[in-house]
């Protein structure tokens, strides 16, 4: 140990307290952008940190930098805010497969290692490559580029065992180099990882998709720390563990928010086949006119706003905190109801909705603002489907039946802002547009609300 690397591991430790500081910082919408710079300045120190190490061939560094750079930014400027969510799927795959790499060619250089080092060399391409291939799959749907539901074969769950344990056994002889060719045995285990990430993400489909978006956020991180191993890396293993758990913890609100166990997510593929008695739910809907819906708006003492991803698909956030402001400055109660599967991402609603500046305090959980639903005049339905469904909680034939929604068909009057009766994401019926006391305003949702809000202007 020189000074040098002295200074290196005390750089180290101030990254990775930024990291967990910045972390903090994110849990709270007033300070999540001061959090995401701590955490940046976090990445730089530990960046600037790692090329003091001595022998980098830097030419390489720097011709990666360059791409890396040109692409995200080509990225950041291209991809429209409507994409975020496929965005993020990609970005936790290319995550799993930097990992992957970095094991790789940390093999490829040393390839006498100990056994310890080849364990750790086969964890991070095994967990890189099925982050990689699962993310693909799980961007894949997102975009709508293959079906969002989930696909089920015979023996699924078997193939994925053995796939697994063959994984393992065949890491297990590379690591201890033993039976087979070693550089084989490591081929072997990236493509045995390769197809784990399709298999064990394609059964699920539907309104679990956030539940394996977490995940896979999660096996990013894993795949990180256990690189952090193989290179010796200590502020790898620290930013691994910190994305690995968080991930962790991510995919438990999910699951709760779902009301379903991890394992029945992974394992039970629900929503696979969609059964009759939750489909083709019979009545007339309602619809209403701009202006009748702001007599309605006009009249109400209190109303709760249920964004979904149809809010974020017509970029209304901003129209609805305008809308919402009027009818404040109406005399009116006016609360956001925040379903945390809404949209296409976890925090996608809340993060529309800092971005259009809505007051935090008016935002609120759906088990909060539930038991006073029966109390509030109007509820205004924006472009969501799934987290508003009666029939998950009445309809035991649903696929989404025991999920916690957003009580909206309790409210007075209940106004669903959408262009058609089509389902949502999960592609089941909504038995809401046909309720007696639902108005459906058709159209995009922010032509809609921008009516509204002329109308409040005009009075
Ligand atoms: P849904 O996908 O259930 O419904 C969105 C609705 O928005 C559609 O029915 C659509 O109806 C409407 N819509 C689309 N564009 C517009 C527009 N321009 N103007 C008005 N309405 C529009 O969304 P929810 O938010 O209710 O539920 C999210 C679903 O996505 C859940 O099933 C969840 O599990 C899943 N999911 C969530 C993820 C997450 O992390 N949050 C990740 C992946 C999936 P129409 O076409 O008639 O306009």
């Amino acid at each position: 140990m020189n000074a040098t690397d002295d200074i290196r591991g005390f750089a180290y430790i101030a990254a990775a307290v930024l990291f967990i500081y910045g972390l903090k910082m994110l849990s709270s919408q007033g300070t999540a952008r001061r959090g995401n710079l701590v955490s940046s300045v976090g990445m730089l120190v530990a960046v600037v940190a790692t090329l003091t190490v001595k022998g980098l061939a830097f030419h390489w560094i720097a011709l990666g930098v360059v791409i890396g750079a040109g692409v995200g930014a080509v990225a950041a400027l291209k991809v429209k805010m409507t994409s975020m969510p496929e965005m993020v799927a990609l970005f936790n795959g290319f995550g799993g497969l930097a990992s992957l790499l970095v094991g790789w060619a940390e093999y490829l250089r040393h390839p006498e290692s100990s056994t310890g080092t080849l364990a750790a060399v086969v964890l991070t391409v095994l967990i890189g490559g099925v982050t990689f291939t699962g993310s693909m799959i799980a961007y894949a749907k997102l975009a709508e580029v293959i079906s969002g539901k989930p696909v089920l074969f015979r023996g699924q769950k078997i193939l994925n065992g053995i796939i697994l344990l063959a994984a393992l056994v065949i890491g297990g002889l590379f690591a201890w180099q033993v039976a087979l060719p070693v550089p084989v045995a490591l081929t072997i285990v990236i493509a045995l990882a390769a197809v784990l990430g399709v298999t064990s993400v394609i059964p699920i489909g539907g309104a679990d998709m956030p539940v394996v978006i977490a995940l896979l956020n999660s096996y990013s991180g894993l795949a990180a720390c256990a690189a952090g191993f193989v290179i010796g890396n200590t502020v790898l293993i620290v930013s691994g563990s910190l994305v690995g758990a968080s991930g962790i913890i991510l995919t438990g609100i999910m699951c709760r928010a779902m009301n379903r166990s991890l394992a029945n997510v992974l394992f039970a593929g629900v929503g696979a086949t969609v059964q009759k008695k939750a489909q083709g739910y019979q009545g007339e809907a309602n619809p209403v006119s701009i202006e009748d819906a702001y007599l309605i708006l006009e009249a109400a003492g209190s109303v709760v706003i249920a964004p979904g991803y149809g809010m974020a698909v017509a970029q209304a956030q901003h129209v609805v905190r305008e809308l919402g402001e009027l009818l404040a400055k109406n005399g009116c109660d006016v609360r956001y109801a925040i379903h945390p599967v809404a949209g296409r991402m976890p925090g996608h609603m809340n993060v529309l909705l800092a971005e259009a500046n809505v007051p935090y305090e008016q935002l609120v959980e759906p088990g909060d603002v539930n038991p006073q639903m029966a109390n509030c005049d109007v509820a205004m339905v924006i472009g969501a489907n799934d987290v508003v469904n009666p029939a998950a909680r009445e309809d035991e034939g649903s696929p989404l039946y025991g999920m916690p929604i957003i009580d909206v068909d309790k409210a007075g009057t209940c106004i669903v802002l959408k262009r058609s009766l089509n389902p949502g994401f999960a592609g089941v019926d909504n038995p809401l547009f046909f309720n007696d006391n639902t108005r459906m305003l058709f159209g995009d949702a922010k032509a809609s609300i921008s009516g509204l809000v002329a109308e409040f202007k005009d009075a």
